[in-house]
């Protein structure tokens, strides 16, 4: 493996050279054939036939409406595996819902398109939290649906309270629910730690019983027994995922995602204390954050399968422009940031800065280091969220922000975002558009 590395490494090397001034464009193959003389077969596969780009799909509305597969989708994971039915290309999954485990969700993958997908291969709207370590050793109250606990400590969350417990801790302050309010007086809770900052995984089950909690915890500064006169601002760090406002299941129209109950949180904050709701971390689709520790992924997997190539394009298939195709833009403009300013080789603080005000959790993309794609490339599908709902405002200069942007409060909006590159039927299509953009044959 340390070989495979180090003339990995070698390779790299030498191909950026190749490369040189024309950095997207392929060695003609009598140079590569010359270069790559001797080491012809790194892990198992010719040269040739080794990847220098990488897929993000998007779950819902391109590989699943809800329970049921979208049948596009098994067709291109077909198309993606060799004959031994293992992936031919990096493939990662980048997905907004974050109920669940990513063990979980990629068992329900490989049950749906019949290849084998490992939890390494999947992004929840809350996996890039693992890279923000300061919040781990907080007493964080999370909020969500699933097995939350479960989640935040795999992430890295050590003092963990759920919605449940701290209802329990409390049974007075959970009211709208006739039937669910204390039959008798409970006795006063006395040693309640603080908590200190609050964790949105996703929609939860019971709205009026999580906003109610949470609007406590934050006027109360952590301990809910009484609100503070001024409430304290700013107030305790919230850390919130998957900003979707609405996302595409088995009913025809769209439902309520998590970016619906972000902005009841945010009204409700603000209508009490006259402030904005504050956010230290906002990570899931469109976030920077999010796309970068996707590639961080394809890397790996990259390494991990031996392929030897620097992985120079990414393409992300998604079926909700506000979402998969903002962010896969958004995260290209990026990359084209990073290689014409020469970030990386700055270490490029003053940027990281500059782009942390504009994202709130772009600080933390200093943990990944190491080489970045030239660039990301977005691919809207039919099948979900577009195909039902016509987001995209048509003419820019019009005020209709207001009324039509779904995206959330925290990210600027710019019309070039949510227009994809390409505008393909489903996935499958996608997948023979990529490989043709590649001059790429599946074996
Ligand atoms: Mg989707």
């Amino acid at each position: 493996m340390a070989l495979l590395k180090n003339t990995g490494s070698l390779l790299s090397a030498t191909y950026r050279a190749v490369t040189r001034g024309r950095p997207s464009v392929w060695a003609p193959w009598s140079t590569r054939e010359r270069l790559f003389t001797g080491i012809r077969r790194l892990g198992g596969v010719s040269i040739e036939n080794q990847p220098s780009f990488g897929f993000l799909f998007d779950i819902d509305g391109v590989l699943v409406r809800g329970r049921s597969p979208i049948p596009a989708a098994v067709k291109a994971f077909k198309k993606l595996s060799d004959c031994h039915g293992k992936l031919q290309v990096p493939v990662v999954f980048v997905t907004n819902s974050g109920n669940c485990l990513r063990k979980t969700r990629a068992e329900e993958l490989s049950a749906v398109l019949q290849v084998e997908i490992s939890q390494d291969q999947v992004v929840l709207s809350h996996s890039p939290l693992c890279m923000l370590p300061q919040f781990h050793k907080k007493r964080v109250l999370v909020s969500g649906q699933g097995p939350v606990h479960e989640i935040a400590n795999n992430l890295g969350f050590q003092d963990i309270v759920t919605i449940d417990a701290l209802r329990e801790a409390f049974p007075l302050l959970d009211m709208v629910d006739h039937n669910r309010r204390p039959k008798e007086k409970p006795p006063l809770t006395v040693d309640f730690s603080p908590i200190e900052a609050v964790v949105l995984f996703g929609e939860p089950i019971r709205w009026e019983t999580s906003l109610q909690l949470i609007t406590d915890v934050l006027l109360s500064g952590g301990n809910p027994v009484t609100w503070l006169s001024p409430p304290p601002y700013p107030h305790i760090p919230v850390l919130a995922c998957n900003m979707d406002l609405m996302w595409m299941a088995e009913a025809k129209m769209p439902r309520f995602g998590h970016g619906t109950f972000l902005i009841c949180l945010e009204h409700i904050y603000k209508k009490m204390t006259g402030r904005e709701l504050k956010y230290e971390a906002l990570v899931g689709k469109p976030s920077i954050v999010t796309y970068s520790y996707a590639e961080h992924l394809i890397r790996q997997q990259s390494e991990q399968h031996g392929w030897a190539l620097p992985i120079q394009r990414l393409y992300a298939i998604g079926d909700n422009p506000m979402a998969d195709i903002y962010g896969a833009n958004l995260y290209n403009q990026h990359l084209k940031t990073i290689h014409q300013e020469g970030l990386q080789a700055k270490g490029g603080h003053a940027d990281v800065e500059a782009m942390n005000h504009a994202h709130p959790s772009f600080g933390c993309l200093e943990n990944f280091s190491g080489n970045h794609a030239q660039s990301c490339t977005s691919i809207l599908v039919c099948t979900g969220v577009y195909r039902n709902h016509g987001d995209v405002p048509s003419d820019p200069n019009e005020s209709v922000t207001e009324t039509v942007f779904h995206g959330h409060r925290d990210f600027h909006f710019d019309p070039s975002l949510v227009e994809a590159s390409s505008i393909v039927q489903d996935v499958s299509e996608a997948v023979d558009l990529v490989f043709q953009k590649e001059n790429w044959c599946p074996v």
